[in-house]
């Protein structure tokens, strides 16, 4: 939490100062509360040292102590509420949240989609729901079988020989990608086949910060790989970056600009002539799942956001899963733990000796809940229901573009090179509508919460001016489209009419402002300190 975000919050339940530029401030309320919304402070502010909910007789008086002199000597001043308080609380702070069950969250690269009820039905069953990673195997081969199910049906949308279920983020599953192609590559110098160390991997710039930082993580200097002006990257660019020091490139498909990346199979053709291997960014999956499979396009590895593709619940701290498909070439160095089937027995491999797996990613056998969720997706989809998805989810993206295209700057041409280049999942907007407004792409989106939408990705992908990067997904109806492409209009009409008064100190009606993110993620303030009194008597 940033000094900012601290003062404001401690802050909450005094009236707020009326500011000439809040119009929501026009009525301050003696409380600070905005109708209904109810100011919440946090619980060292709201609760007392040792209030509980619950009444426990004092113990009674032990004879030997058996604490070997370690007796706390004073209490441990933890602040605590009644339980109905406890409950205010809580649900007082999760209604300032956003949610994907609240509206449209447009978020791109994202891919914020519906996470449907009976997923979590479906993970609650106690079967599921109650297994302990560290039971013995014979007690949750129930368990191991959803797992080995959901992976079957990951290689087969993927078109790939071998998976690794382990991988607890996207990211995480890059990690996994890469050392597996690293174990591969170290594995063919040591034969002798590579004469020369490979250090090097191809990045286009217009990828996912994650993508750099694994390559530097496992060990490689990036090459940075240029957007040409349609927003894929160019076969000859690759060509000429390809040499005996490349490991591997990773690009994404489609890529961060929403767009497919139309010469993946010539540039899967020349990385693979020359000796390197394809690593497939596949966070946009959703928008080709049941259309086409990485593993006919030339992909040695790939990770699939569970959250993203298959629908479970994103971020709040809860467990992601990114499982990572992989080719025959790299099949075997595959980390452990991994099933063996034999018959109908499915079993863990948990230990590297005798195999050529590179090692372990994660204590356990991936995110049972998570991939019970995702398992519990795509049975209840089918093979046509998950093409239908991607298919919608494309349709729902163009559909935005076209809708806002003659009032904000689409940031590529519907033609070029003589193709046809509809959006995928992803309509990306550049600044250019906001030129001379004086309003900035952070203050549009500000706006936007104002209206009660989440904003959509800013400032991402980097190659375009001021993005605006829109990902509505294939859960969005028609009027829900249609309210926000309003919205969308009426805020760009604002906007090139100069109103700048409804965008430079937006949000008006949210109950946190603008916070310093940036200062916030980079100099966090995890400890709690007690406002000192003389600040409390200056006010
Ligand atoms: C989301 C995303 C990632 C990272 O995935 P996490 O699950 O957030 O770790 C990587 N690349 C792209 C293109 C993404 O959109």
């Amino acid at each position: 939490m940033s000094e900012q975000t601290a003062n404001k919050m401690n802050n909450v339940g005094r009236p707020s100062t009326p500011n000439s530029t809040e119009q929501a401030t026009d009525h301050p309320t003696f409380t600070g509360n905005k109708a209904l919304q109810i100011n919440e402070p946090l619980l060292y502010e709201v609760g007392s040292i040792g209030q509980t909910g619950v009444d426990i007789a004092t113990p009674r008086q032990i004879k030997t102590n058996r604490l070997g002199g370690l007796d706390r000597l004073q209490t441990i001043g933890l602040y605590g509420l009644s339980e109905p308080e406890t409950m205010r609380h809580y649900v007082r702070l999760s209604q300032k949240n956003f949610a994907i069950d609240m509206a449209m969250y447009p978020l791109g690269s994202c891919t914020m989609k519906h996470n449907p009820r009976i997923n979590e039905k479906i993970a609650r069953l106690p079967g599921l729901a109650d297994v302990h990673p560290l039971q013995p195997q014979q007690t949750v081969s129930g368990a191991i079988e959803v797992i080995e199910t959901l992976a079957e049906w990951l290689m087969k949308l993927t078109g790939m020989a071998a998976i690794a279920m382990s991988p607890k983020a996207g990211a995480h599953g890059e990690l996994c990608g890469m050392m597996a192609i690293e174990a591969a590559l170290r594995a063919r110098y040591e034969q002798g086949v590579d004469t020369k160390k490979r250090t090097k991997v191809l990045i286009p710039e217009s990828a996912h910060g994650t993508n750099p930082a694994t390559a530097v993580f496992v060990g490689y200097q990036v090459v940075t790989i240029k957007t040409r002006d349609d927003g894929t990257v160019d076969p000859k660019d690759i060509k000429a970056a390809l040499n005996d020091e490349i490991a591997a490139i990773m690009l994404t498909n489609p890529n961060t600009c929403g767009l497919f990346e139309r010469d993946i199979m010539e540039i899967a053709d020349a990385v693979h002539d020359a000796g390197a291997f394809f690593y497939c960014d596949g966070a946009n999956f959703n928008a080709i799942m049941g259309r086409a499979k990485p593993g006919d396009l030339g992909v040695d590895a790939m990770h699939i956001n569970l959250h993203k593709t298959f629908s479970t619940p994103h971020g709040g701290g809860g467990p992601g899963a990114g499982p990572v498909v992989l080719s025959e070439a790299l099949a075997k160095f595959a980390p452990v733990p991994f099933v063996k089937r034999q018959g109908d027995r499915v079993t863990l491999v948990e230990h590297t000796e005798g195999t050529d797996s590179f090692g372990r990613m994660t204590a356990f056998h991936g995110q049972m809940g998570m991939n019970t969720r995702a398992l519990a997706y795509i049975l209840s989809h089918g093979q046509d229901g998950i093409k239908q998805a991607a298919e919608d989810a494309v349709l729902n993206a163009n559909y935005i573009k076209a809708k806002l295209k003659d009032v904000m700057t689409p940031a590529f041409e519907e033609q070029s090179a003589g193709f046809k280049r509809p959006a995928m999942h992803e309509a990306l907007f550049t600044d250019d509508f906001l030129k001379n407004t004086g309003i900035t792409t952070l203050d549009f989106a500000k706006a936007m919460i104002d209206e009660g939408f989440h904003p959509m990705t800013m400032y991402f992908p980097l190659v375009v001016h001021g993005a605006m990067l829109i990902e509505p997904t294939e859960s969005e109806s028609k009027a829900s489209l249609d309210l926000f492409i309003a919205t969308m209009r009426d805020l760009a009409l604002s906007a090139k009419n100069k109103q700048t008064n409804r965008f430079l100190g937006a949000p008006f009606h949210a109950p946190m402002k603008r916070l310093d993110e940036t200062l916030a993620a980079r100099k966090p303030i995890l400890k709690w300190q007690k406002p000192q009194p003389q600040a409390e008597a200056a006010e």
